[in-house]
């Protein structure tokens, strides 16, 4: 097709807005699908996928649209995922588009990922068609939703809001005809070297690592000799096609082209999400800028559960395909084997991991508590950066300081819950800089601590805000704070994954919550077992696990009370003493300390 005949777009949108319905519908009307079979929402079909293998299903996918005037478009749309937490993952699927949809349902209206999404539409320069979905609904308010796109953005009141039902298909044709006019055609160089852009990827286990790929220029054939732009590394293609949304194998790709790259490439690690593809024979000069490296927010490690290491690693190996945010490196620990270190955009998106790892992968993991990165300046004024992991923290006694990640915030709050806000911040160690004030909003500008920001921030605030405040952060710096390791010893015995890294003001507070969760969930043996934390070498929380309550293998019932109760402590210490030192720890310890 000739590149004036092709468009890439995205459809944006908060989580149930109705994206997947919309992407169904455009492919019904344009008859990319038969939906003879009536199978509803093709495009979220996970479990095709995987029972399928080769004849995978994207959620990207060519549609062949004929126009009022008799032209034929290939209007390739391509998936994004849905969460704000995945807003790297966001802008990496629409530096493929040349355009978005932001689509509102009429119910709701405007909400934090429609947001966060429009933005990450802006930043990256592209044309926004804003449509409003759900106009069937008998809730829908569509002029409260108008109001609220005009607000997102001043210059979006030119524009033409469409009004449509993705159910009913009711307006769906106006929306296919905004994409050809408003978004802009690619306007590559055919005959320029290729270049070619990994947007996403997957594993197949026959065919290995197939990239996902937005052509900039030139041309691409089957069985062509390729390379990477970031390691050189060559390869030869074994197949090349586009989405159908199956895919299907085609001769040629070129400029302007969405498409796929069988790479043959078993190692997931060896095909990277934002490199550049280019010929290797007549190779291209520069790669195809404008991919930031992921700065990951949270880590915590990740451990086999009932499974092997070996599955876990293959799991972890193949997410990280599919998800470029996640980074991970081998990790040990005495307490739960061998397992990985992994980091994470936010808690939103380990908690998505996790489940992944269940759902997709059948492995069930021990998860330990999260934390952010420290770096520790020694004494003799050596420093060490990156400790993203509580048992790399050097003793206190080598201790200079120890400095924490900070963000600046930006918030944008009604003036009715400032104050509120304000308690909020103060609550999590920030630092006000600026506040200006714009009608009824206050501008917030604070800086604060990543960890203290990073678990559950932004759900206190949007709670406080009855879900009107924005969030923006920015990272600012390392500033020295005064922060402490809690270790947890169980019968006397330190167990490295209970480990915590805090702020010493928060310290008192969490190990006895955590000592005290730890008495409930611990399994009881059959003598008492105490549970301590420490900061510093000191103890400030201690607890008892009580015995199992048992038979007392006294003989006869006709002896004092007091030398019953001095066989039971010898009892105990023997069995103390028979017992190897060995406490294992169930996962339900773990998910307690998390729940903190
Ligand atoms: P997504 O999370 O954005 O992919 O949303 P879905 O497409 O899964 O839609 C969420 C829910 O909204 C589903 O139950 C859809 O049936 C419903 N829905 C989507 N579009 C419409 C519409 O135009 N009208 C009505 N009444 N319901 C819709
Ligand atoms: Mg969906």
């Amino acid at each position: 097709m000739e590149q004036r005949n092709i468009r890439n777009f995205s459809i944006i949108a908060h989580i149930d807005h109705g994206k997947s319905t919309l992407s169904d519908k455009i492919m019904q009307i344009t008859d990319t699908v038969s939906f003879r079979n009536h199978e509803s929402q093709i495009l979220d079909d996970m479990d095709v996928e995987k029972s399928h293998g080769v004849t995978v299903r994207s959620r990207t996918v060519r549609n062949l649209y004929h126009d009022r005037n008799g032209q034929t478009y290939e209007l390739n749309l391509i998936d994004t995922p849905g969460h704000v937490d995945f807003s790297y993952e966001v802008s990496k699927s629409l530096s493929a588009s040349d355009g978005v949809i932001l689509l509102v349902d009429a119910t709701k209206g405007v909400q934090a990922q429609t947001v966060a999404n429009y933005k990450i539409a802006k930043a990256n320069h592209l044309p926004v068609i804003p449509v409003i979905n759900k106009v069937d609904n008998k809730n829908a308010q569509i002029d409260m939703c108008e109001q609220q796109i005009y607000d997102l953005d001043d210059s979006l009141i030119e524009k033409n809001i469409l009004h449509i039902s993705a159910k009913t298909g009711l307006n769906v044709d106006q929306v296919l005809e905004s994409i050809v006019e408003e978004i802009p055609q690619p306007n590559g160089d055919i005959d320029a070297p290729l270049k070619s852009l990994i947007f996403d990827s997957i594993y197949d286990s026959y065919k290995g690592i197939i990239a996902y790929v937005r052509i900039y220029d030139g041309k691409l054939r089957a069985n062509q000799k390729l390379k990477f732009m970031s390691n050189n590394q060559s390869f030869e293609n074994n197949e090349i096609g586009i989405f159908t949304p199956s895919l299907k194998p085609v001769k040629e790709l070129h400029s302007g082209d969405i498409g796929y790259i069988v790479t043959g490439i078993k190692d997931p690690k060896g095909v990277r999400v934002g490199d550049t593809i280019t010929s290797k024979l007549e190779p291209t000069i520069h790669a195809v800028p404008g991919y930031k490296p992921v700065r990951s927010v949270v880590y915590a490690g990740i451990y086999p559960k009932n499974s092997n290491y070996d599955d876990l690693k293959m799991a972890i190996e193949k997410l990280s395909l599919n998800d470029s945010s996640l980074y991970y490196t081998e990790d040990n620990s005495d307490s739960l084997g061998q397992g990985f270190r992994c980091g994470f955009l936010g808690m939103f998106h380990l908690q998505i991991v996790r489940e992944r790892l269940i759902n997709d992968f059948d492995i069930s993991v021990i998860v330990t508590n999260p934390n952010v990165n420290y770096r520790v300046i020694l004494n003799g004024n050596e420093a060490i950066n990156n400790i993203d992991n509580p048992a790399k923290m050097p003793n206190f006694s080598k201790i200079n300081s120890i400095e924490e990640p900070y963000d600046e915030v930006k918030m944008k709050v009604p003036s009715s819950s400032m104050s509120k806000v304000m308690d909020l911040a103060n609550q999590s160690r920030g630092i006000l800089i600026t506040m200006d004030n714009d009608s009824n909003l206050v501008e917030l500008t604070y800086e604060l601590p990543v960890a203290e920001i990073a678990y559950n921030f932004f759900n206190k605030l949007k709670s406080i805000s009855h879900g009107y405040a924005t969030f923006d952060t920015k990272f600012l710096e390392y500033k020295v704070s005064d922060i402490v390791k809690i270790s947890i010893d169980v019968n006397y015995s330190p167990v490295d994954a209970l480990t915590f890294i805090v702020h010493r003001n928060n310290a008192s507070q969490l190990a006895q919550s955590i000592v005290h969760k730890l008495k409930y969930v611990m399994p009881k043996k059959l003598y008492p077992i105490p549970v301590q934390a420490y900061v510093e070498g000191r103890v400030i929380a201690r607890v008892d696990i009580p015995p199992l309550r048992k038979n007392a293998a006294v003989s006869g019932e006709k002896k004092s009370i007091s030398k019953k109760q001095a066989l039971l402590r010898r009892q105990n210490i023997n069995k103390r003493k028979i017992s190897s030192a060995n406490i294992i720890l169930p996962q339900r310890i773990f998910d307690a300390i998390l729940g903190i």
